[in-house]
Protein backbone atom coordinates (compact mmCIF):
# COMPACT_ATOMS: atom_id res chain seq x y z
CA UNK A 1 0.00 0.00 0.00
CA UNK A 2 1.14 3.12 -0.66
CA UNK A 3 1.15 5.60 2.15
CA UNK A 4 1.06 8.69 0.52
CA UNK A 5 3.28 10.65 2.43
CA UNK A 6 6.73 10.90 0.06
CA UNK A 7 8.18 14.05 0.51
CA UNK A 8 6.60 14.71 4.18
CA UNK A 9 9.85 15.87 6.07
CA UNK A 10 9.27 14.32 9.67
CA UNK A 11 11.04 14.79 13.35
CA UNK A 12 11.49 11.60 14.99
CA UNK A 13 13.07 11.80 18.82
CA UNK A 14 15.34 9.63 20.02
CA UNK A 15 15.28 7.58 16.96
CA UNK A 16 18.83 6.36 17.40
CA UNK A 17 17.70 2.44 18.48
CA UNK A 18 14.62 0.76 19.54
CA UNK A 19 11.38 1.62 18.55
CA UNK A 20 12.21 5.49 17.56
CA UNK A 21 14.65 4.03 15.17
CA UNK A 22 12.22 1.91 13.68
CA UNK A 23 9.47 4.20 12.93
CA UNK A 24 12.68 6.55 11.28
CA UNK A 25 13.27 3.29 9.27
CA UNK A 26 9.47 2.52 8.33
CA UNK A 27 8.80 6.37 7.22
CA UNK A 28 12.34 6.77 4.97
CA UNK A 29 10.81 3.50 3.63
CA UNK A 30 7.95 5.31 2.35
CA UNK A 31 10.21 8.77 1.04
CA UNK A 32 10.06 10.61 4.31
CA UNK A 33 13.00 13.07 5.16
CA UNK A 34 13.71 12.92 8.85
CA UNK A 35 15.50 14.99 11.08
CA UNK A 36 16.50 12.17 14.08
CA UNK A 37 17.52 12.76 17.31
CA UNK A 38 19.58 11.34 19.62
CA UNK A 39 21.96 12.02 22.82
CA UNK A 40 24.52 9.97 21.89
CA UNK A 41 26.25 11.08 18.69
CA UNK A 42 28.50 8.22 17.19
CA UNK A 43 25.08 5.78 17.26
CA UNK A 44 22.91 8.46 16.12
CA UNK A 45 25.34 9.38 13.33
CA UNK A 46 25.70 5.54 12.33
CA UNK A 47 22.04 5.18 12.27
CA UNK A 48 21.42 8.42 10.02
CA UNK A 49 24.08 7.42 7.44
CA UNK A 50 22.26 4.07 7.23
CA UNK A 51 18.94 5.37 6.68
CA UNK A 52 19.89 7.62 4.35
CA UNK A 53 21.85 5.10 2.06
CA UNK A 54 19.37 2.12 2.08
CA UNK A 55 15.96 4.60 1.71
CA UNK A 56 17.61 7.09 -0.56
CA UNK A 57 16.15 9.90 1.63
CA UNK A 58 17.65 13.35 3.21
CA UNK A 59 18.96 12.51 7.21
CA UNK A 60 19.55 15.42 9.44
CA UNK A 61 20.93 13.67 12.71
CA UNK A 62 21.01 16.21 15.71
CA UNK A 63 22.75 14.68 18.77
CA UNK A 64 20.65 16.50 21.42
CA UNK A 65 18.89 15.93 25.15
CA UNK A 66 15.05 15.52 23.82
CA UNK A 67 14.14 16.42 27.19
CA UNK A 68 15.68 19.36 28.09
CA UNK A 69 14.77 23.15 26.29
CA UNK A 70 18.00 23.40 24.47
CA UNK A 71 18.03 20.20 23.05
CA UNK A 72 14.19 20.65 21.76
CA UNK A 73 15.75 23.94 20.42
CA UNK A 74 18.61 22.46 18.12
CA UNK A 75 16.12 20.03 17.08
CA UNK A 76 13.58 22.08 15.62
CA UNK A 77 15.95 24.75 14.24
CA UNK A 78 17.62 21.77 12.30
CA UNK A 79 14.08 20.61 11.12
CA UNK A 80 12.35 24.31 9.88
CA UNK A 81 8.06 23.22 9.13
CA UNK A 82 7.81 19.73 9.34
CA UNK A 83 5.02 17.49 8.37
CA UNK A 84 4.96 14.72 10.97
CA UNK A 85 6.66 14.52 14.46
CA UNK A 86 6.87 11.46 16.49
CA UNK A 87 7.38 11.63 20.04
CA UNK A 88 9.77 9.84 22.24
CA UNK A 89 12.47 9.58 24.80
CA UNK A 90 13.92 7.13 27.18
CA UNK A 91 11.99 5.76 29.65
CA UNK A 92 12.19 6.31 33.12
CA UNK A 93 13.94 3.60 36.07
CA UNK A 94 11.71 0.91 37.69
CA UNK A 95 11.68 1.30 41.16
CA UNK A 96 9.49 1.33 43.97
CA UNK A 97 6.15 3.59 44.51
CA UNK A 98 7.69 4.70 48.44
CA UNK A 99 10.59 5.50 46.69
CA UNK A 100 10.47 8.45 44.36
CA UNK A 101 10.68 11.76 45.78
CA UNK A 102 9.94 15.14 43.86
CA UNK A 103 12.89 15.27 41.39
CA UNK A 104 12.06 11.84 40.51
CA UNK A 105 8.93 12.58 39.39
CA UNK A 106 9.73 16.13 37.91
CA UNK A 107 12.72 14.29 35.63
CA UNK A 108 10.04 11.49 34.72
CA UNK A 109 7.37 14.23 33.38
CA UNK A 110 9.70 15.99 31.39
CA UNK A 111 11.03 13.07 29.77
CA UNK A 112 7.29 11.70 29.05
CA UNK A 113 5.30 14.45 29.24
CA UNK A 114 6.15 17.72 29.26
CA UNK A 115 8.78 16.86 26.29
CA UNK A 116 6.48 15.85 23.80
CA UNK A 117 3.87 18.83 25.11
CA UNK A 118 6.45 21.33 24.17
CA UNK A 119 7.35 19.74 20.80
CA UNK A 120 3.23 19.78 19.81
CA UNK A 121 3.05 23.02 21.08
CA UNK A 122 6.16 24.33 18.85
CA UNK A 123 5.04 21.98 15.32
CA UNK A 124 1.35 21.74 15.70
CA UNK A 125 0.38 25.33 14.85
CA UNK A 126 2.73 25.33 11.81
CA UNK A 127 0.78 22.02 10.31
CA UNK A 128 -2.42 23.53 11.22
CA UNK A 129 -1.73 26.54 8.60
CA UNK A 130 -0.25 24.15 6.32
CA UNK A 131 -3.86 22.32 6.45
CA UNK A 132 -2.19 18.64 7.28
CA UNK A 133 -0.01 16.69 9.89
CA UNK A 134 0.48 13.57 12.05
CA UNK A 135 1.72 13.43 15.32
CA UNK A 136 2.31 10.21 16.89
CA UNK A 137 3.51 9.54 20.49
CA UNK A 138 5.45 7.17 21.89
CA UNK A 139 3.76 5.64 25.29
CA UNK A 140 3.73 2.57 26.97
CA UNK A 141 0.71 -0.13 27.47
CA UNK A 142 1.40 0.93 30.96
CA UNK A 143 -1.15 3.27 29.95
CA UNK A 144 -3.99 0.72 29.60
CA UNK A 145 -2.40 -1.66 32.41
CA UNK A 146 -0.03 -0.42 34.99
CA UNK A 147 3.17 -1.62 35.44
CA UNK A 148 3.73 -1.70 39.22
CA UNK A 149 8.39 -0.97 39.28
CA UNK A 150 6.99 1.58 36.56
CA UNK A 151 5.25 3.72 38.42
CA UNK A 152 7.13 6.88 36.99
CA UNK A 153 6.18 5.61 33.55
CA UNK A 154 2.56 5.20 34.34
CA UNK A 155 2.24 8.30 36.03
CA UNK A 156 3.79 10.78 33.22
CA UNK A 157 2.47 8.37 30.50
CA UNK A 158 -0.97 8.56 31.45
CA UNK A 159 -0.58 12.65 31.51
CA UNK A 160 0.08 12.35 27.93
CA UNK A 161 -2.62 10.67 27.20
CA UNK A 162 -5.13 12.79 28.96
CA UNK A 163 -3.51 15.89 27.24
CA UNK A 164 -3.50 14.08 23.79
CA UNK A 165 -6.95 13.00 24.22
CA UNK A 166 -8.36 16.70 24.48
CA UNK A 167 -5.74 18.51 22.00
CA UNK A 168 -6.20 16.13 19.18
CA UNK A 169 -10.21 16.92 18.70
CA UNK A 170 -9.57 20.64 18.55
CA UNK A 171 -6.37 20.72 15.65
CA UNK A 172 -8.21 17.81 13.48
CA UNK A 173 -10.48 19.97 11.61
CA UNK A 174 -7.62 21.90 10.55
CA UNK A 175 -6.06 18.49 9.27
CA UNK A 176 -3.71 17.09 11.68
CA UNK A 177 -4.03 13.71 13.45
CA UNK A 178 -2.58 13.29 16.82
CA UNK A 179 -2.37 9.98 17.87
CA UNK A 180 -0.64 7.64 20.80
CA UNK A 181 1.08 4.28 19.82
CA UNK A 182 1.42 1.64 22.72
CA UNK A 183 4.18 -0.41 23.08
CA UNK A 184 3.78 -3.84 25.42
CA UNK A 185 7.40 -5.82 25.11
CA UNK A 186 9.75 -5.52 22.25
CA UNK A 187 12.67 -6.70 21.67
CA UNK A 188 15.15 -3.57 22.32
CA UNK A 189 18.28 -2.28 24.85
CA UNK A 190 15.09 -1.27 27.34
CA UNK A 191 13.83 -4.58 26.87
CA UNK A 192 17.32 -5.72 27.86
CA UNK A 193 17.56 -3.62 30.37
CA UNK A 194 14.21 -4.37 32.10
CA UNK A 195 14.86 -8.21 31.70
CA UNK A 196 17.77 -8.03 33.77
CA UNK A 197 16.22 -6.00 36.71
CA UNK A 198 13.81 -9.04 36.93
CA UNK A 199 16.20 -11.20 36.69
CA UNK A 200 18.26 -9.80 39.40
CA UNK A 201 15.40 -8.82 41.36
CA UNK A 202 14.03 -12.20 41.30
CA UNK A 203 17.57 -14.24 41.71
CA UNK A 204 16.94 -16.16 38.23
CA UNK A 205 19.01 -16.06 34.64
CA UNK A 206 18.29 -13.26 32.36
CA UNK A 207 17.28 -15.57 29.91
CA UNK A 208 15.00 -17.28 32.00
CA UNK A 209 12.75 -13.63 33.11
CA UNK A 210 12.81 -12.92 29.79
CA UNK A 211 11.47 -17.03 28.79
CA UNK A 212 8.43 -15.99 31.54
CA UNK A 213 8.01 -12.57 29.65
CA UNK A 214 7.63 -14.22 26.26
CA UNK A 215 5.09 -16.95 27.04
CA UNK A 216 3.06 -14.22 28.88
CA UNK A 217 2.47 -12.83 25.32
CA UNK A 218 0.22 -14.73 22.77
CA UNK A 219 2.55 -13.95 19.52
CA UNK A 220 4.90 -15.88 21.76
CA UNK A 221 7.80 -13.60 21.35
CA UNK A 222 8.76 -9.79 21.90
CA UNK A 223 7.78 -7.03 18.95
CA UNK A 224 10.41 -6.13 16.69
CA UNK A 225 11.42 -2.46 16.14
CA UNK A 226 9.72 -3.05 12.49
CA UNK A 227 6.58 -4.20 13.84
CA UNK A 228 6.29 -1.17 15.69
CA UNK A 229 7.82 1.02 12.91
CA UNK A 230 5.17 -0.30 10.82
CA UNK A 231 2.20 1.24 12.85
CA UNK A 232 3.81 4.12 13.41
CA UNK A 233 3.91 5.14 9.93
CA UNK A 234 0.05 3.65 8.85
CA UNK A 235 -0.58 6.62 11.47
CA UNK A 236 1.06 9.20 9.33
CA UNK A 237 -0.60 8.14 6.18
CA UNK A 238 -3.10 9.38 3.91
CA UNK A 239 -5.30 6.76 4.93
CA UNK A 240 -5.38 7.18 8.53
CA UNK A 241 -6.92 10.45 8.09
CA UNK A 242 -9.88 9.54 10.49
CA UNK A 243 -8.08 8.30 13.44
CA UNK A 244 -7.96 11.21 16.21
CA UNK A 245 -6.79 11.27 19.71
CA UNK A 246 -6.10 7.00 19.55
CA UNK A 247 -4.49 4.59 21.89
CA UNK A 248 -3.02 2.16 19.49
CA UNK A 249 -1.82 -0.50 21.91
CA UNK A 250 0.85 -2.90 20.46
CA UNK A 251 1.46 -6.06 23.00
CA UNK A 252 1.07 -9.00 20.71
CA UNK A 253 -2.00 -9.86 22.54
CA UNK A 254 -0.78 -9.52 26.08
CA UNK A 255 -3.48 -7.77 27.61
CA UNK A 256 -6.34 -9.85 27.83
CA UNK A 257 -9.13 -7.62 27.22
CA UNK A 258 -12.06 -6.93 24.91
CA UNK A 259 -11.77 -3.96 24.30
P1 LIG B 1 15.91 2.03 23.71
O1 LIG B 1 16.09 0.82 22.88
O2 LIG B 1 16.62 2.14 25.01
O3 LIG B 1 16.24 3.30 22.78
C1 LIG B 1 16.11 4.55 23.28
C2 LIG B 1 16.52 5.56 22.20
O4 LIG B 1 16.21 6.82 22.72
C3 LIG B 1 18.00 5.57 21.90
O5 LIG B 1 18.20 5.99 20.57
C4 LIG B 1 18.52 6.64 22.87
O6 LIG B 1 19.76 7.17 22.44
C5 LIG B 1 17.37 7.64 22.78
N1 LIG B 1 17.20 8.49 23.96
C6 LIG B 1 17.03 8.09 25.24
N2 LIG B 1 16.90 9.17 26.04
C7 LIG B 1 16.97 10.26 25.23
C8 LIG B 1 16.91 11.66 25.46
N3 LIG B 1 16.76 12.15 26.69
N4 LIG B 1 17.02 12.51 24.41
C9 LIG B 1 17.18 12.02 23.15
N5 LIG B 1 17.26 10.71 22.88
C10 LIG B 1 17.16 9.84 23.91
O7 LIG B 1 14.37 2.24 24.12
P2 LIG B 1 13.06 1.67 23.36
O8 LIG B 1 12.82 0.28 23.82
O9 LIG B 1 13.14 1.98 21.93
O10 LIG B 1 11.92 2.54 24.07
C11 LIG B 1 11.43 3.76 23.53
C12 LIG B 1 10.35 4.27 24.48
O11 LIG B 1 9.29 3.30 24.54
C13 LIG B 1 10.85 4.46 25.91
O12 LIG B 1 10.22 5.59 26.49
C14 LIG B 1 10.39 3.19 26.60
O13 LIG B 1 10.24 3.34 27.99
C15 LIG B 1 9.07 2.93 25.90
N6 LIG B 1 8.65 1.53 25.99
C16 LIG B 1 9.43 0.54 25.50
C17 LIG B 1 9.00 -0.78 25.62
C18 LIG B 1 9.84 -1.93 25.11
O14 LIG B 1 9.48 -3.09 25.36
N7 LIG B 1 10.93 -1.69 24.40
C19 LIG B 1 7.77 -1.07 26.23
C20 LIG B 1 6.99 -0.02 26.70
C21 LIG B 1 7.45 1.29 26.58
P3 LIG B 1 20.77 7.89 23.49
O15 LIG B 1 20.83 7.02 24.69
O16 LIG B 1 22.06 8.00 22.74
O17 LIG B 1 20.16 9.24 23.78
Amino acid sequence: MDLGIRGKRAIVCAASKGLGRGCAEALAAEGVDLIINARGEEALRATATDIAARYGVHVVPVAADITTDDGRRAVLDAAGEIDILVNNAGGPPPGRWQDWDRDDFIKALDANLLSAVALMQATVPGMMQRGWGRVVNITSAAVRTPIPVLGLSNTARTGLTGFVAGMSRDVIKHGVNVNNLLPGLHATDRADSLDGGTAKAEGISIEEARARRQSAIPAGRYGEAADFGAACAFLCSQQAQFIVGQNLLLDGGALNVTM
